[in-house]
């Protein structure tokens, strides 16, 4: 290494310990010229660990194999977590940049170590000794789940079968790009609904009309209302349009993407993928592409998933029934003479809203302001748990806005770091997230590393002499970042594969819970108080609350599980796949589940993109599983009769929280609760029952 070169890395904040207050990130000492060197510097160590590992003359072991590979690349992990939350909270050009260049490379780099023969030999070698090596019953579950993961990526496979994956692999990532491409032109580009009279624009707010306007202009239609298949601007239209020929026009353009028999039909996407993940299963030993996946989750079986799926299912079909009688009737009394279809359901539900659930949002958000919403949170966790939050001043942060605070345990020893960054802002992504600098562990010296988490928002911002007053979604979705943040700040465990690492079934069990506290009237109460006079939010306004939670539930819920039982359907089928007709199977599924004619599932095959190009492939289920825990959680609390139950609490941050990472995510749930988790609490909650 040259003079210069050493010079320049000494002044790299990332090889060096974070010399700050409670080792946080030193954002004023982190120049953009810094990541690149770090994440090269960072893989080449990553890789010399790995060589290490491999290179050894020794007989594996659990230390000089799995925990010297769990507690391997911490450079790499230090760089990422810092680079990749600051890009997506605060961008700039540069970082672009910089994402573009390393993104490749970081994920070579991953398949490189996935598909490291040497390493996976060793792997397995423990793996088969795991019952003569004297193990605890932590570091056994680390070695089953390394080997886990290696065999799930075909690492154990013979050769030839090795060669045929990577094949399947590679024409599936094709593939999902294909899908992900045609779906964008035919939502942005093969359609506008474009609107040359006033008066088809009857009934819509100015908002929306505005908006409208703007799209026109984009497209070169001046002086005329464009709206888009996606939808921000086809809901509203949706809801508000008196013209009904325009809404169907509308709508249908939304149900037929991706299935209009043009360059970007999805229909040969769909059934090509399908047959591959089928295969790709079988190749692995699998009966199906949904057994491979909900195997690593805490349904474990797809049978379990479908009981489920079903049962809420025959819950919520009458429920939409009943919704649609109710519109029907709404309809006959305006003097209509038709029978409602799909494309009215917006429009007359809005209606119905309005009637039966009214909650007007500016009634409502003198009673949220930022601040006392904040306070709320931070009151429930220190009631929950007995932590508290002490907000500090003197750490680096990376944008002026954000807060930070220390968090102290009941013994107020140091617990962690929060950040808190409220409002949008040009460089910030959309959405509300949760995120975290440094996840809590061990190092590689075995010294315990605290967790530094933060929230990222896009909240209302202050107006004037007017603070930041949340409306209803916004509040819970404070409380939902929040959890998910308590989750990562109770988190313990000594191995990184497993430490907070919690199936994709149990992930937003943490952050939905939290969501029930936001809205229980002794909390609100607690929390919900006038930004001026301080007066307690009146009991009619949480009454319309809690009332509005149990709006449209029945059409919400259908189509929602009408999208999982699709997804479901799609990946239980079993190689070879001689499915040739989407638009048959589709329609077949959703008769035997016993869909109505007015409602289409969420997604369609040919734009349902979660599937098709996203990471949830028979995984759209995910958040209804993690509804009916956090709702039986919840009134596991409420049966107590007290919601700040101290001993539920206790347990609930035990197993939950902070060791949900130690065994199956259903084990961890049921030391917890005691039993299986219900769905009546769920049903009782959404009206469904
Ligand atoms: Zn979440």
């Amino acid at each position: 290494m040259s003079c210069k070169q050493q010079t320049k890395n000494a002044d790299n904040p990332f090889f060096t310990e974070y010399n700050t207050p409670f080792g946080v990130p030193p954002f004023d000492k982190i120049d953009t010229s810094d990541y690149m060197p770090a994440f090269t510097e960072g893989m080449k160590q990553h890789n010399d660990e790995i060589l290490a590992i491999t290179e050894n003359k020794e007989t594996p072991t659990f230390e000089n194999t799995i925990l010297a590979f769990d507690k391997s690349g911490q450079l790499l992990t230090k760089v990422s977590k810092v680079f990749f939350n600051v890009k997506q909270a605060h961008n700039n050009e540069k970082l672009q940049e910089i994402a573009q260049k390393v993104t490749p490379l970081l994920s070579a780099h991953s398949d490189n170590i996935s598909m490291n023969a040497k390493l996976f030999e060793r792997i397995k070698s423990v793996y088969e000794n795991r019952d003569n090596l004297k193990l605890d019953a932590q570091q056994k579950r680390v070695v089953e789940k390394y080997f886990r993961d290696f065999e799930r990526e075909g690492a154990n496979l013979p050769a030839d079968k090795q060669q045929e994956l990577k094949k399947i692999n590679e024409q599936l990532a094709i593939l999902s790009v294909k899908f992900g491409e045609n779906l964008l032109a035919e939502t942005n580009k093969n359609f506008s609904l474009v609107i040359d009279k006033k008066e088809d624009l009857a009934g819509l707010p100015e908002g929306v009309i505005a908006a409208a306007a703007e799209t026109a202009k984009a497209e070169g239609q001046d002086g005329k209302w464009v709206f888009k298949l996606n939808k921000p601007s086809m809901i509203p239209f949706l809801q508000y349009a008196d013209n009904r020929d325009l809404r169907q026009k509308l709508y249908t353009g939304y149900f037929t993407r991706g299935n209009n028999n043009n360059n970007n039909d999805n229909k040969q996407v769909v059934l090509d993928m399908v047959r591959l993940r089928a295969e790709k299963a079988k190749l692995l030993g699998f009966d199906n592409f949904a057994a491979y996946v909900i195997d690593e989750n805490m349904a474990k079986t797809t049978q379990a998933v479908d009981d489920f799926l079903i049962k809420l299912m025959a819950a919520a079909t009458p429920v939409a029934k009943k919704e649609l009688a109710e519109m029907q009737a709404l309809s006959d009394k305006e003097g209509n003479k038709f029978k409602l279809e799909s494309w009215d359901w917006w429009y007359y539900a809005e209606k119905l809203r309005k009637q039966k659930y009214d909650l007007d949002e500016n009634e409502l958000r003198p009673y949220f302001s930022l601040q006392n919403v904040r306070n709320g949170m931070f009151a429930v966790a220190t009631k929950l748990y007995g932590i508290s939050f002490n907000r500090i001043d003197n750490l680096p942060v990376y944008h002026k806005d954000v807060e930070t605070y220390e968090v102290k345990d009941t013994d107020g020893s140091h617990l962690g770091i929060l950040y808190l960054d409220y409002f949008p802002r040009p460089t910030k992504d959309g959405g509300a997230w949760c995120t975290d600098f440094q996840s809590a562990g061990y190092d590689e010296n075995g010294k315990k590393v605290d967790p530094i988490i933060s929230i990222v928002c896009n909240f209302t911002p202050p107006t004037g002499d007017k603070p930041s007053l949340l409306n209803w979604d916004e509040t819970t979705t404070l409380f939902h970042e929040f959890g998910h943040g308590l989750h990562g700040l109770f988190t313990q465990g000594k191995f990184t594969r497993t430490a907070g690492n919690v199936p994709q079934d149990f992930v937003e069990l943490p952050s939905q819970v939290m969501e029930n506290w936001a809205g229980e009237p002794e909390v609100l109460r607690m929390y919900a108080k006038h930004y001026e006079t301080g007066e307690v939010i009146p009991e009619e306004l949480i009454a319309k609350i809690q009332n509005s939670g149990l709006f449209n539930q029945g059409f919400d819920n259908s189509e929602y599980i009408a999208a999982s039982i699709l997804d479901m359907d799609f990946h239980k089928l079993t190689s070879p796949v001689t499915l040739s007709n989407v638009e048959e199977f589709e329609k077949t599924a959703m008769q035997n589940i016993g869909l109505i004619n007015e409602i289409w599932p969420r997604y369609r095959s040919t734009y349902f993109a979660h599937i098709f190009d996203g990471g949830y492939a028979a995984g759209y289920y995910v958040y209804l599983w993690a509804a009916v825990l956090d709702a039986d959680a919840f009134d596991y609390f409420k049966q107590s009769g007290d919601i700040f139950n101290q001993q539920l609490a206790a347990s609930f941050r035990k197993n939950v929280l902070t060791e949900g990472g130690d065994d199956e995510g259903m084990i961890q749930y049921m030391k917890f609760r005691g039993q299986e988790p219900s769905i009546e609490p769920l049903m009782k909650k959404r009206g469904l029952n």
